[in-house]
């Protein structure tokens, strides 16, 4: 079945991991043999060429920088400036793989359509897809970056990531959008861009649904209702989503899948992770919904964490093809599944898009 993966970490993978993203899973494992810089060596899940084998033609790709005031324990850019910077690298690396024919963008509904026209009959030599997006908003050095990212291709953009940011507070961290947020989300809505409430902590997420009346999807965000922590959303943010006609992509990261789990000490084998915590996730906003129109998929695989940390039924991004049965057996019948494996996403694009 096709499959649209509304987060993935590509351009940080290829360069802050030195992946070679056109390589296999496997080949990738095998070149990182007996390296410790990163707690996920050796167990990365991700690759374009894994990615074709399984179908998934079409995801969101992040840009992601964060800057980190004087003080801050958080690691990131010492300035606005270098995040940027930083973010117009990893944009450099899709358009050598634009170049290579290994991705292909899509920025509009022409490309959009043409692109699902070639995934109908796809080979090993497809290009995938890829929704430029930027997670945490901080590399946005004035309003005028913005701009220039939206002529560049960006497509949806998310204010904050972990901590404190200049737009917005996000996950552990507890604030408001203040100004610089108010005026973000004003250019975000002229420029038509997809805001994804993804990261907002409670705060911010209700300061912006009160004031932002434009396109908003969460790319990867899980329930409170199975990990009660302010990075997954309360049943009363899922319903505002909802109403504003949002997709929520299920995220694959093992820590916001079951409750309890201790970062580098817990594993998914004793913590009993598996792809069902995800049908969990899925199931409940569709109960929250009344229908299959407000669920996808948004992985975030290879997002600083690995199998380490991820259920232990993927060992590849390809496994992703394992979902559609597990829904099956849920009950759920083939257009459903459909819608929350690649429709609901390709809907919301077609809707937000006027050409
Ligand atoms: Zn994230």
């Amino acid at each position: 079945m096709f499959i649209f993966d509304a987060h993935l970490d590509l351009s940080m993978n290829a360069l802050e991991w030195n992946r070679d993203l056109t390589w296999t899973v496997e080949e990738i494992r095998k070149s990182e043999v007996g390296m410790t810089d990163k707690p996920d060596r050796e167990k990365n899940t991700v690759s374009l060429d894994t990615m074709r084998k399984g179908n998934i033609g079409i995801c969101v790709a992040t840009q992601i920088a964060r800057y980190v005031k004087k003080g801050s324990t958080l690691p990131g850019w010492n300035s606005p400036q270098q995040a940027w910077a930083q973010t117009q690298g990893q944009l450099a690396w899709y358009k050598e793989m634009e170049k290579i024919g290994e991705m292909t963008p899509i920025t509009n509904l022409q490309q959009l359509n043409k692109h699902l026209a070639l995934w109908k009959n796809p080979d090993l030599k497809s290009p995938i897809g890829y929704i430029l997006s930027l997670e945490g908003a901080d590399s946005i050095v004035t309003i005028d970056h913005l701009e220039k990212s939206h002529e560049q291709g960006l497509r949806a953009i998310g204010p904050a990531h972990y901590g404190p940011g200049t737009y917005a507070h996000g996950t552990d961290s507890v604030g408001g959008i203040g100004i610089k947020g108010k005026e973000l989300l004003k250019k975000i809505h002229e420029l038509n861009l997809i805001l994804d409430a993804t990261h907002l902590c409670d705060i911010s997420f209700w300061e912006t649904m009160k004031i932002y009346e434009g396109p908003v999807w969460a790319s990867h965000n899980n329930c409170r209702k199975f990990v009660n922590h302010n990075r997954q959303y309360s049943d009363e943010q899922i319903k505002e989503l909802i109403s504003r006609n949002a997709v929520i992509g299920i995220a694959l990261d093992a820590w916001m899948m079951v409750p309890n789990w201790i970062r580098g000490k817990s594993t998914p084998e004793n913590m009993g992770v598996s792809l069902m915590q995800m049908i969990d996730n899925i199931d409940h906003i569709c109960q929250l919904s009344g229908n299959t129109l407000h669920v996808g998929i948004g992985t975030d695989l290879d997002g600083a964490f690995g199998k380490e940390q991820c259920p232990t039924d993927i060992d590849t991004i390809a496994d992703l093809q394992k979902i559609p049965q597990m829904l099956s057996d849920k009950g759920y019948h083939e257009q459903d599944i459909n819608n929350i494996m690649h429709q609901n996403f390709i809907s919301f694009l077609q809707s937000v898009w006027t050409n």
